[in-house]
């Protein structure tokens, strides 16, 4: 959390919470109609709906709407509301409380921080170095590529467009006149190494038409350059910097995001954007020259409902952008809750948006967003393409890449759609088409399988980790939102959850944590909720999927009772690990060659089962 909080210190975060109570804050957005003991109910200020599914538990200080599913605690929810970052949101709740936020003593996070703002400083020198170079003599090559693109200069401006002039060391100059350091220099991004001495520093960006690239807030972050002739490559952009990561940050998204429109579009290129806003379609953005990340996608759901994604129909890139969909395909099953709608929208003729939009308007441009195909018309439509030779389907092809197409829905409502569609182009039953794609999803699952076992097989220690990820139990969460209200009693337990009980991957990371608190008495439900910061939990943000746990969660107020619920649940969840542990070995010990040495994965089989019964017995004993 650290590099969110900006350096803030973790017992100031801890008074900022503490000093501003849920009810209060969420109060002047929400009014309460309902109280279920701790909880009060209300109209959800995320989504639109008429009976109230928004609560606030007082108690454990934190929020969940049942509806929509979006959670956290008050920081979080100053976040979703105002749609700020969390360094904002904690800013705007210290000057609510008047907690005053200290400048941080540690020297190392000082030191960062005021690094970072050094190169923000450097970058926004840079770009009005390259915007004055724009417009001055240097500049009359980019200015005459603008006006071929048909850019006005007031849509120039706006975009902060400039020019960085053909030379080697020209901002480099420039940025040491200013004051700057060799070590902003070094990391800000803007310049790569050269040959002659340690701090012999050369423009990356020559001869290119500089596009800024802004945060959400509006502030330069990186830069992407465009060559002016038909050099190689077309396109540079800034590395990741520590102020700059590509996979979290959209181009345009700091002036799409006041459209006010439910849908944004996403093209592939800062040219499209600048268009697409000059004439007057202001709700697009670009992913930065990556295929859509999951970050991006996260950032687009705090701001719209729908997203329309542009691919070039003739892509030579199409496997790629193939590959993107599964993700989108697998994301939108465990984000069906947030309800973000993708469909994926085609410009005719393999134009890029920005020809097109410049040749028929946005009235045209608009009707192509409207008549956006799903993820999965556009898949079976690609399959269809792909399998095309001389003007007819060759079916054998269509129909291996729509099955496997089809296995990655997990929607069964969509899976039959697309497969209706798949069985009228091959002229088979809609049955036969379903069950191929669920042959073709098994096969997948058992090649997978198969690896995991050659992995281990290869380890001297054998754990299975099938559910090394992001998956969590009922059990493990609800064990954990337990903990989190038994205070000292955790000492007096007579078994205590170990790591090992949670399923592999971010569950157990955070379990492990909680322990570590637990021990040290610090664990309570917000401390537990910070521990799902920027991670995920059966593909939602794990932060929303503990609040809506921590919600659920009924405080035991009989000790004895809560104690015996607790162990119940370990005992549970110790059983599941150590079953599973013993299949995973059964197994290779029937797939292991014939010479191999058998014995210690027998004894380990033998032991796990002996075990296994002590821990029944136990758990019979509660
Ligand atoms: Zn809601």
């Amino acid at each position: 959390m650290a590099g969110r909080s900006g350096g803030i210190p973790e017992n100031i975060i801890d008074e900022i919470i503490a000093r501003n109570d849920i009810a209060s804050v969420v109060g002047q957005y929400v009014r309460f109609t309902k109280t279920s003991g701790q909880n009060l109910f209300g109209l959800c200020p995320f989504h639109s709906e008429d009976t109230p599914s928004f609560s606030i538990s007082t108690n454990k200080q934190i929020y969940y709407c049942f509806g929509c599913h979006k959670g956290g605690n008050v920081i979080h929810f100053v976040m979703e509301v105002e749609k700020c970052s969390y360094i904002d949101a904690l800013k705007l709740l210290a000057e609510r409380a008047q907690v005053r936020i200290p400048e941080p003593e540690d020297e190392s996070y000082r030191k960062e921080a005021q690094k970072r703002d050094q190169i923000r400083e450097a970058l926004v020198e840079a770009a009005r170095y390259f915007y004055q170079n724009l417009n001055s003599e240097k500049g009359s090559r980019a200015r005459a590529y603008l006006a071929k693109r048909q850019i006005s200069a007031k849509t120039a401006k706006a975009f902060g467009l400039g020019y960085a002039p053909d030379e080697w060391g020209g901002l480099s100059r420039h940025l040491r006149s200013k004051g700057f350091g060799d070590d902003v220099l070094a990391t800000c991004g803007l310049f790569t190494k050269g040959k002659r001495s340690e701090n012999d520093l050369i423009d990356l960006f020559r001869g290119r038409l500089m596009f800024p690239i802004f945060d959400v807030m509006g502030k330069v972050i990186a830069f992407g350059g465009r060559i002016l002739d038909d050099g190689n490559p077309k396109y540079i952009n800034s590395p990741e910097t520590p102020i700059y990561s590509k996979q979290r940050n959209l181009y345009g998204l700091n002036f799409a995001k006041s459209s006010k429109e439910k849908r944004l579009i996403i093209v592939e290129g800062y040219m499209d954007v600048i268009s697409m806003h000059q004439a007057g379609v202001t709700n697009t953005v670009a992913s930065l020259g990556t295929a859509l990340t999951e970050r991006q996608l996260d950032l687009l759901s705090r701001y719209a409902e729908e997203i329309v994604l542009f691919y070039d129909s003739d892509n030579a890139g199409q496997a790629a952008a193939l590959r993107g969909l599964k993700m989108l395909i697998s994301r939108d099953k465990r984000h069906t809750a947030t309800q973000t709608k993708i469909s994926i929208a085609m410009v005719p003729d393999g134009k890029d948006p920005d020809e097109f939009i410049r040749e028929h308007g946005a009235d045209a441009f608009r009707q192509i967003v409207t008549n956006a195909f799903t993820v999965m018309d556009y898949l079976l439509m690609s399959a269809k393409r792909q399998s095309t030779v001389d003007g007819k389907i060759d079916p054998r092809t269509y129909q291996n890449l729509a099955c496997t197409y089809l296995s990655w829905e997990p929607n069964q409502v969509l899976r039959e759609r697309g497969a209706s569609e798949a069985a009228r182009v091959l002229s088979v039953s809609v049955a036969s088409v379903l069950a191929e794609a669920e042959r073709v999803e098994e096969q997948k699952v058992e090649t997978e399988f198969r690896e995991t076992i050659k992995k281990s097989e290869r380890q001297a220690t054998i754990v299975p980790e099938a559910h090394e990820g992001e998956s969590a139990s009922l059990e493990e969460m609800a064990l954990l939102c337990l903990l989190a209200e038994i205070g000292d009693e955790f000492s007096s337990l007579s078994e205590k959850p170990i790591p090992s009980d949670f399923s592999a991957g971010v569950m157990r990371d955070i379990a492990t944590e909680s322990i570590r608190l637990l021990e040290e008495r610090h664990f309570t439900p917000i401390a537990f909720l910070s521990l799902g910061e920027e991670k995920s939990i059966n593909g939602r943000p794990a932060r929303e999927v503990l609040s809506e746990y921590l919600m659920r969660t009924q405080k035991i107020s009989n000790s004895d009772f809560r104690r015996r619920h607790v162990l119940d649940y370990i005992y549970k969840l110790r059983i599941r690990a150590y079953t599973e542990r013993k299949a995973f070995l059964a197994k290779l010990l029937d797939t292991m060659p014939e010479s191999a040495d058998k014995e210690a994965t027998k004894k380990n089989l033998l032991q796990i089962s002996e075990y296994l019964r002590y821990i029944r017995k136990k758990q019979k004993e509660i």
